[in-house]
């Protein structure tokens, strides 16, 4: 009799029990996110089956969202959407284009915002043989921790010349005593202990449990002293309370730099990281940052690694996490089965991990490694790479499937 599908519970530990047979949702994405899916989850099942011979299962159910949500529902973004993620814990998702007027800003913040996903993480790894503008990509292995609930992202403006500017600017030029132009749009900048300390307890937690280097505190704060440099502070705080025994802070490092197998804790200013993650990017490891920041940094470090295409990314809370592709809609490419689906087939192998079915995990790896050095890749990849031969999307899953050839999950 065929096992039926389980759900994912939290322990006593607050770690994920997840069952053999495990239930996950999925939302497809609009735009090209179709043709993304329907490679992606071929390659999912795929690696599944060869890693766990039927043992384990992915059970997947569709979760309605944005044009597909709509059509069906006439909501961009149903409640039982929000409520399937918090009740099966653990999904994935593809791109969601941002519907123009009906109130909604991003249905992506709003999943992050609503499911509190306060950490968005997006792993940057070089794989051998993707085209790359550094010239030592391979020196590349960074993962952003960029914070996910408020910084500008908060959405906290009004345009210029509405009353509730005018507000605002009256209040501050009258009680705060500041200049500000009385025809100025005004945004808010909250940032708070409570978000950045969880969104940097869980960098630290992960560099100490993947055994990286250092946690970079990434921020603005020589001149955003009270948001940006408070953001620095509260992590060298958490990092003193907290991981005092795993942790040591950079200035404190002996002369030979040994940091006797602990977690460097050391901060850099925004721009002058722009500059390290090009020249010195070996350096770095685990980075955490608030979410302008992270938004930017995260684009600029895909494209040391091959471009959105090739970029994974996670949202995770506290027992909650959803999956996803870093990258847009794409709509120019939608249903040419052409996009890149990398990004989300990376997802997964970052979702499997996060499960604890590494062999998975390890088995898409393989098969997307051994496909990019055939150089067998889609139009984004071939356009940067000489000699290369350019598939369609769904033909390059297939490659890698051919590519997660029999035997252990080792290279
Ligand atoms: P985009 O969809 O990310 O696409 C911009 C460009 O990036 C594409 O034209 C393509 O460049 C490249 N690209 C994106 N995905 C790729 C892939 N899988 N493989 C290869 N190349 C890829 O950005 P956008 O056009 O600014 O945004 C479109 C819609 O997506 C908007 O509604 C936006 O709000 C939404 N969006 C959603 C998310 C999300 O769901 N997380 C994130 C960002 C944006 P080339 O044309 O040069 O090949």
């Amino acid at each position: 009799m065929a096992t039926p599908p389980g759900i994912i519970e939290l322990g006593s530990d607050n770690r994920l029990i997840v069952p053999d047979h495990v239930t996950i949702p999925f939302i497809e994405g609009d735009g090209v996110g179709p043709d993304i899916w329907m490679a992606s989850a071929k390659v999912f099942d795929a690696a599944v089956k060869k890693a766990y011979g039927g043992k384990r299962v992915v059970h997947w159910v569709e979760l309605l969202a944005g044009k597909k949500g709509h059509a069906k529902t006439g909501q961009w973004l149903p409640e039982e959407t929000l409520q399937g993620f918090k009740k099966y814990r653990v999904g994935i998702k593809g791109p969601l284009e941002t519907p123009v007027g009906g109130g909604i800003r991003s249905l992506n913040v709003t999943i992050r915002q609503k499911l509190d996903l306060y950490a968005c993480i997006r792993p940057v790894k070089y794989i051998p043989g993707v085209p790359s503008p550094l010239r030592q990509p391979e020196k590349v292995n960074m993962i952003v921790f960029r914070e996910n609930m408020e910084d500008l992202y908060a959405g906290i403006e009004w345009p210029a010349g509405t009353p509730e500017a005018a507000r605002l600017v009256e209040f501050l030029r009258k009680e705060m005593d500041q200049e500000v132009r009385t025809d100025s749009a005004i945004g808010i900048k909250p940032m708070s202990p409570f978000n950045s300390k969880r969104l940097i307890r869980m960098a630290i937690r992960w560099a100490i449990d993947h055994r990286h280097p250092s946690v970079t505190l990434v921020h603005k704060g020589n001149i955003l002293k009270f948001t940006e440099g408070a953001f620095r502070d509260w992590g060298y705080e958490l990092a003193r309370e907290e991981f005092s025994r795993q942790t040591i802070r950079e200035s404190e490092l002996p002369p030979d730099g040994n940091a006797g197998g602990k977690v460097i804790i050391k901060d850099r200013i925004t721009d002058a990281m722009f500059q390290q993650i090009l020249l010195r990017p070996d350096e770095y490891s685990v980075l955490a940052m608030p979410n302008l920041n992270g938004d930017y940094m995260s684009d600029a470090l895909a494209a040391e690694i091959g471009g959105l295409g090739m970029a994974p990314g996670a949202n995770i809370g506290d027992g909650i996490a959803v999956f996803e592709a870093t990258h847009g809609t794409a709509p120019k490419y939608a249903g040419r089965d052409m996009i890149n689906p990398g990004s989300v087939i990376l997802s997964g192998v970052l979702m499997f991990d996060y499960l604890g079915w590494k062999e998975a995990s390890e088995f898409i790896q393989r098969g997307l490694q051994r496909t990019i050095r055939a150089k067998i890749v889609t139009y984004d990849l071939a356009r940067q790479l000489q000699g290369a031969t350019q598939v369609k999307c769904s033909e390059f899953g297939r490659a890698i499937i051919e590519n997660m050839i029999s035997g252990g999950a080792h290279e």
